[in-house]
């Protein structure tokens, strides 16, 4: 284990920013990120941040502590019958890499998920979710180390209170575990779910009556490729802000003032879920640039760093968007992004 200090983060957040830790130092196994926190303990006593991907978070400062990078690897099948598959991955290995290794096998169930940033580790953090799907829908367990109690717990669906791009993990838990592997039970007689629109129309752009769960995770592919910036180009973080969950009610009022408003039935009886973006092209944020902060010219709730944006330009930039849809729509954004 090699302990660096000054550690610059610009090439391990999303966003791009230039920001540095104050140490470093990456762990492959449960052993590795022991002795890494003992020997830290006995050096500094500090805040730590685990970092997978860096594709979910802001940084607005340097990490005046210590981030330990989590690149636990390895794939396999635990268990198997005719129907399914339960196969664990380690929490570092990169997600669209997974998912392509689970359609290689036809293991049905992730591939609505196709080239979502970041590692199997942050995937139940937030629920990540996409085109219908959401890990929960597929989730079996994760095994994960406490830090402070310094035991290994594991979660199963339950355990884990998932919600819309949420979890324990970002609530009640946040902080105290590394998650260390993630099982999914995936299907070898897939159900493919084609309901966002744009996926059927992809399908037939291509011709493609039966498709197979490498249809759909092409399709995914290429839609994304089309709309969203590759954060290797353009720095970003995904959606910067959640859709709004609200009152059917209000949804109501609203759609009487904007016609074209739209909506989609919420897990939550009596409430809507609306598309975030919308609200924000209504407020002229789309293509929206100010210095290198700005928000996509495709996909107005991606914000994003054209190259030198700084954390706190790209937060910035969030609260005026907030304060318009706010101002506009009475409605308040709430960040999918993790700010630090
Ligand atoms: P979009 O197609 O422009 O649609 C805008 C929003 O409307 C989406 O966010 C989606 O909500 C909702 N929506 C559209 N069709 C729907 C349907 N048939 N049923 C229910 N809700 C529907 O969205 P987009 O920006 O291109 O994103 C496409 C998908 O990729 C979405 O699922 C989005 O969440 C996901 N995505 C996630 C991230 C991230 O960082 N979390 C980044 C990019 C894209 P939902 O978001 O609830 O699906």
């Amino acid at each position: 284990m090699l302990l660096q200090e000054n550690f610059s983060l610009k090439a391990l957040n999303s966003f791009g920013i230039a920001v540095s830790a104050k140490y470093f130092a990456k762990f492959s196994s449960l052993e590795e990120l022991t002795n890494t926190k003992e020997l830290l303990n006995n050096k500094v006593a500090e805040k730590s941040l685990i970092l997978g991907g860096g594709s979910n978070l802001l940084f607005t400062k340097n990490f005046d502590g210590i981030v330990l990078k989590n690149e636990i690897q390895g794939i396999r099948v635990l268990q198997q019958t005719n129907d399914d598959v339960i196969i664990e991955a380690g929490a570092g290995e990169n997600w669209h890499g997974f998912v392509l290794h689970c359609i290689d096998h036809n293991y049905g169930g992730l591939e609505n998920l196709s080239l979502i940033p970041g590692t199997v580790g942050a995937s139940p953090i937030q629920n990540i979710g996409a085109y219908g799907v959401e890990i929960k829908d597929c989730f079996h367990s994760l095994e994960a180390y406490h830090i402070q109690d310094k035991c290994l717990v594991r979660f199963e669906a339950n355990d884990c209170s998932f919600g819309y791009r949420e979890s324990v993990f970002k609530k009640d838990l946040k902080d105290q575990f590394v998650i260390l592997n993630v099982c999914y039970r995936l299907s070898k007689k897939p159900r493919l779910i084609t309901s966002y629109g744009i996926i059927e129309q992809e399908l037939a752009k291509k011709r493609i009556i039966e498709p197979s769960i490498k249809d759909i995770s092409d399709a995914v592919i290429g839609i994304r490729k089309s709309k969203l910036p590759d954060p290797k180009i353009i720095g970003n973080a995904g959606s910067f802000f959640k859709n709004p969950i609200i009152p059917t009610a209000l949804f109501e009022q609203l759609q009487k003032q904007y016609s074209t408003i739209p909506g989609y039935a919420s897990e939550k009886t009596g409430f809507v879920k609306i598309a975030a973006g919308w609200l924000m092209d209504q407020c002229g944020w789309k293509g929206y640039r100010k210095a290198d902060a700005g928000c996509h010219a495709l996909q107005a709730l991606v914000l994003v760093n054209y190259g030198n944006a700084n954390g706190l330009e790209i937060l910035h930039l969030s609260s005026e968007i907030i304060a318009s849809i706010k101002d506009k729509f009475g409605i308040e954004l709430e960040r999918e992004v993790n700010i630090l």
